[in-house]
């Protein structure tokens, strides 16, 4: 089996046919690797757009690439082609981010005519090195960069001319050399013939806004007192807002007022519960009793 790191550049242009904005790939860099994660092949075309004669300031300064170059591009069917043929048989395609796959959902849909990305395995190396990172002990609030990645793991960026797609690919290839784990870089391949795996790229997550949800637990609406821990009365309708429901509770034995909210997120394969008491009168409500549990669904 070998491996493919690809990425990619693009740069939104208006397309008037489709009266909207389309992000145009116009760099397709991409390395191939053997089962050891050595280097054994480079590819790296710039595209020509078919829609724009320019490209866009920020874009020309992040990654390099100048008009002149870009008008001295391939057309992008050709890149494909050309791609599809380098890639092989029996490859991993591995990005940085799921972000290039939408990007070339979306060129195939409004810039592709009769050709598609061949991708058949495919592993997100984001996710990979983040849980890298994790085991390390960062901790990571967001979705980190790929050059932050690399040098919290020791690997100095200057080398790499970042933000063109053939170093970006690069960077890739040395952080998967350095960090690769087989048990957990194995599991992470999915196979994008499953019907699962684009249903899950694009399922967005989403708050559950009616009470009457069946998903909604009414067990997760009982609260109890912290001063005498008995069980509270709830005197309000629960209301919807910013994502939460939200009730006035009182204690029946000592007369503390709350304000309880519940909120639900829907994943792909989960429904996140969350469960605060505030207390309403203290003007900086303090935020008290954060709940967090995760219960598997079937979607
Ligand atoms: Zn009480």
């Amino acid at each position: 089996m070998n491996y493919v790191i690809l990425d990619m550049e693009w740069d939104s242009a208006y397309h008037k046919l489709h009266k909207r904005f389309v992000n145009q790939i116009l760099q397709i860099g991409a390395v191939k690797l053997d089962e050891n994660f050595n280097i054994i092949d480079i590819f790296d075309v710039t595209v020509k757009s078919s829609i724009s004669k320019r490209v866009s300031r920020r874009f020309s300064e992040l990654t390099g690439i100048t008009k002149e170059m870009m008008l001295c591009g391939i057309s992008l069917e050709d890149a494909v082609k050309q791609y599809n043929n380098w890639l092989g048989d029996d490859t991993v395609t591995i990005t940085w981010s799921n972000s290039d796959l939408y990007t070339i959902a979306e060129n195939e849909k409004y810039l592709l005519k009769n050709i598609k990305f061949k991708i058949d395995k495919y592993l997100d190396l984001q996710v990979f090195i983040q849980g890298v990172l994790r085991i390390l002990g960062h901790e990571l609030k967001s979705q980190i960069s790929l050059g932050s990645a690399a040098e919290l793991l020791g690997i100095t960026t200057d080398n790499y001319d970042l933000h063109t797609a053939k170093d970006d690919s690069l960077l890739c290839a040395a952080l998967l050399k350095k960090h690769y784990n087989e048990a957990t870089f194995d599991k992470l391949i999915k196979d994008t013939n499953d019907p699962e795996f684009y249903k899950q790229l694009y399922f967005k997550p989403y708050y559950i806004s009616r009470i009457n949800d069946e998903r909604v637990q009414k067990e997760t609406h009982v609260f109890y007192c912290e001063k005498c821990e008995s069980k509270l009365r709830r005197c309000t309708k629960w209301k919807y807002h910013n994502n939460w429901f939200n009730a006035n509770f009182v204690c029946a034995d000592c007369g503390k007022k709350y304000l309880c909210r519940v909120s639900y997120r829907q994943t792909y394969d989960k429904l996140i519960v969350k469960r605060r008491m505030l207390e309403p009168k203290v003007k900086q409500n303090k935020e008290k009793n954060d709940v967090v549990q995760s219960v598997p669904t079937t979607v």
